[in-house]
């Protein structure tokens, strides 16, 4: 088989691993595999090259593709024949970046070495110094947890479920604990310590609506870890059935779903929220329909508060108002008061939710029954 159809393969499979791309090959090279544009910092468009080096893996995943007990075509890519093939799309000018995962085939350290080997053929004998982006398998050893972080610019874990229980639902080869939030806190204890990388990061995924765990259960895990190391982000994946897998039969979970639960991740991770500011119904969900912003803020006793004296933990509950504008309003009040609303949309305050929840120089800027 070619390299170009084993890549055609390993990068489909390779699509249930999220790294901030917004669309599916839709970039202008549509017919070459492999090619995400994951969104930058800045919001810029940043095409990757994402595959698997193997669709092999001994592990039973339910709902994953790549499950041990399906039947389809197993095939690798070698490590310098996956570093050829994508320094032909880089040096063409068509990615900017690598994303490399793997199924884990027989032995998670021998996995992680053919990985690591790809990303140091790429560095150290062809020079390549842009972005890597390198997953870690679940059971690979902390030495080569450490290897991999001496050469990628991030590497992530899936933790895939929010508990142990929830990840037994999905899987009976891995073990919650042991191979997945140990390797989590090794790569955090590691972080910040490669002398090449030292910005580098590290991020998680879950699968969401596979298994029963809440919407509480999952951002409850969140928050200990967000308090506990230095996680970047978590990309929540919404359940979507395959086809000869154990969940084939299991409804799909709604985007709707992942994109509130972004939401309220984002108040913990960001805005430093606690979890019981958060607002769940009985059976411990977010909201479909409501921002998680707005209904954490009418349960809050501190509004309306006063632009011109609120400290920041006060101002960044205001909905409508970011983190962004929260600190454009400090440093400016210090040597201007405001005296309207119209000064804060000028700082990206969006002051229709805003407006319900402020003062501006002890007036009032919404109608007081607005705010019962
Ligand atoms: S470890 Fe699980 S999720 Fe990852 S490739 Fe193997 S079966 Fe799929």
């Amino acid at each position: 088989m070619s390299t170009l159809e084993k890549m055609k393969i390993l990068t489909d499979s390779a699509q249930y691993d999220l790294c901030d791309y917004v669309n599916h090959n839709k970039s202008s090279q549509v017919n070459l595999p492999g090619i995400y544009e994951a969104t930058g910092h800045n919001g810029c468009k940043i095409p990757l090259f994402k595959t698997l080096l193997t669709n092999k893996c001994k592990n039973d995943c339910k709902y994953c593709i790549n499950q041990s007990k399906r039947n389809f075509t197993r095939l690798e890519l070698a490590p310098e024949e996956l570093a050829k093939a994508f320094l032909n799309y880089y040096n063409r000018g068509i990615v900017n970046g690598l994303f490399l995962s793997s199924g884990v085939d027989r032995d998670e350290d021998i996995t992680m070495e053919k990985t690591i080997e790809t990303i140091r053929i790429l560095r150290k004998v062809y020079g390549y110094d842009d972005y890597i982006h390198l997953k870690i398998v679940p059971g690979a050893s902390k030495d080569s947890i450490k290897r991999a972080m001496a050469l990628a610019n991030r590497v992530s874990i899936n933790i895939e479920a929010a508990t142990p229980s929830g990840l037994a639902e999905l899987s009976s080869t891995k073990d919650y604990n042991k191979d997945i939030l140990k390797r989590l806190h090794w790569i955090d204890s590691l972080h910040g310590k490669s002398t090449t990388y030292p910005n580098s990061t590290h991020t998680t995924q879950l699968i969401v609506g596979a298994n029963d765990e809440s919407d509480r259960e999952i951002l409850h895990r969140m928050e200990k870890i967000y308090n506990k190391t230095k996680l970047k982000r978590t990309y929540f994946s919404a359940f979507s059935p395959i086809q000869e897998t154990d969940f084939e039969n299991k409804e799909a979970c709604s985007t709707n779903r992942t994109a509130k639960l972004y939401n309220a991740d984002s108040l913990l991770n960001d805005y430093h929220f606690k979890l019981n500011e958060l607002v769940f119904n009985e059976n411990n969900q977010l909201s479909l329909t409501q921002d998680p912003k707005i209904l954490a803020a009418e349960n809050m006793n501190i509004f309306p508060v006063e632009i011109n004296s609120a400290p920041f933990v006060e101002l960044i509950r205001v909905p409508g108002i970011g983190i962004k504008s929260a600190r454009k309003i400090i440093s400016i009040r210090k040597k201007i008061p405001f005296k309207n609303k119209n000064e804060l949309k000028k700082l990206g305050v969006v002051v229709d939710r805003a407006e319900k929840y402020i003062k501006i120089d002890g007036a009032y800027q919404s109608l007081l029954e607005n705010f019962q």
